[in-house]
C-alpha cells in the first residue's frame, strides 16, 4: 500500500470540505427530494442548483435535517471536548422543540424516548434501517480522525440514540471510513475497498447493475452514493448524479458530499453552490470542521 503523509493544511481543508460537502448535498437534493428520475426530467432537464423549493418549500440554500443533526451533534462536542453521548442526545431534544423543517420519524421516536425517559440507546428494531443515523457522520468522522476503533464505537453510539440495526451501523462505519480515509489523502481504490469489505460482509451493499432505487434505506442509500460516487470524475458530476436520482435526494446528496468533498478537497467544489448555501450554515459548518479535527487524535498529534 502507498504511504502518503498529507500536510496538516491540507487535512484541515479536507475536513471543512466534507462538512461543506453535507451541507451542499443536502441544500441540493432537498428540491428533488420524493420526486422521479422522470419527473425530476420533465421539471429541470438536469437539476443543478441550489434553488430551493421541493416538498418542504425551501429558500434557496437552506438545509435540513441531515445538515442540523449534525451541527447539534459537532456542538455538542466542541462544548464538551470529548466525547458525549448525553450532550449529543441533549442538542438533539433541543433541537426537535425549535420545531424544525423537516424530521424523520425513527429519529423523532429516538429523541421522545431519551426526553420520556433518559434512554441512550435505542433497542434493537428491525425497522430502524433508514438512514437518519448515517446522515449525521460527518463531525463523528472528523472527531475521531486518526483512531478508526474510537470512530466505529462512537458512530454506534450516536446511531443507537435514534437507530438500532446491523444495517445502519454498517453503513455509519462505512461512511466515516470512507470519510477518514479521503480527508487522509486515501486514493479512489481505498475507497472501493471499503465498500468491498462491507459488501463482503453483507452481500445486500452490492452496488455493481445499480438500479436506481434511491430510497431513505441505508441499502438503497449506500448504492446510490456508491455508484455515482465511483462512475464520476468530479464533486459536481457526482452530486449531480446522486440529487437527480430523486428518492431521499436530500440525504443521499448529502452522503455523497461529505465523501466526495473529502476525497476531491475544497478547491472542486463549484463556488456557485457555496456561495448559495444560507451564510451562517456556511460558516458554521466550516467552523466546526477545523474544530472538531483539532480534537481528534490527529489533530493531537499535528495541530
Ligand atoms: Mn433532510
Ligand atoms: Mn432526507
Amino acid at each position: 500500500m502507498k504511504c502518503i503523509i498529507p500536510g496538516r493544511e491540507s487535512v484541515l481543508e479536507r475536513a471543512r470540505a466534507a462538512y461543506l460537502g453535507l451541507a451542499i448535498g443536502d441544500a441540493l437534493g432537498a428540491t428533488t427530494e420524493f420526486m422521479t428520475p422522470s419527473e425530476i426530467k420533465a421539471t429541470y432537464k438536469v437539476h443543478r442548483k441550489i434553488t430551493g423549493g421541493g416538498w418542504l418549500y425551501l429558500k434557496p440554500g437552506q438545509v435540513t435535517d441531515d445538515t442540523e443533526m449534525s451541527l447539534a451533534l459537532g456542538q455538542a462536542l466542541l462544548t464538551a471536548r470529548q466525547w458525549h453521548l448525553q450532550g449529543i442526545a441533549d442538542n438533539f431534544l433541543a433541537w426537535m422543540k425549535s420545531k424544525p423543517v423537516d424530521i424523520g420519524a425513527t429519529c423523532r421516536r429516538g429523541i421522545r424516548d431519551y426526553m420520556l425517559k433518559g434512554q441512550l440507546e435505542t433497542p434493537h428494531n428491525e425497522w430502524d434501517a433508514g438512514n437518519g443515523a448515517a446522515m449525521r457522520m460527518a463531525p463523528v468522522a472528523l472527531f475521531t480522525l486518526g483512531n478508526k476503533r474510537e470512530m466505529v464505537h462512537c458512530a454506534r453510539e450516536q446511531a443507537h440514540l435514534t437507530h438500532n440495526h446491523p444495517l445502519s451501523d454498517a453503513t455509519c462505519i462505512a461512511i466515516g471510513e470512507m470519510v477518514q480515509k479521503a480527508i487522509l489523502g486515501g486514493d479512489r481504490f481505498e475507497l472501493h475497498e471499503i465498500t468491498r469489505n462491507l459488501v463482503a460482509e453483507y452481500g445486500t451493499f452490492r452496488f455493481h447493475n445499480y438500479r436506481g432505487n434511491a430510497t431513505a434505506y441505508v441499502v438503497d442509500t449506500l448504492q446510490t452514493v456508491f455508484h455515482h460516487l465511483f462512475t464520476t470524475g468530479s464533486f459536481e458530476e457526482c452530486l449531480i448524479g446522486v440529487v437527480n436520482q430523486g428518492g431521499d435526494a436530500d440525504t443521499t446528496g448529502a452522503i455523497a458530499g461529505m465523501i466526495a468533498g473529502a476525497f476531491y478537497g475544497l478547491d472542486a467544489i463549484p463556488a456557485r453552490w457555496v456561495r448559495k448555501l444560507k451564510r451562517e450554515v456556511r460558516e458554521e459548518v466550516e467552523s466546526q470542521a477545523v474544530q472538531l479535527v483539532k480534537l481528534s487524535p490527529w489533530g493531537a498529534l499535528h495541530t
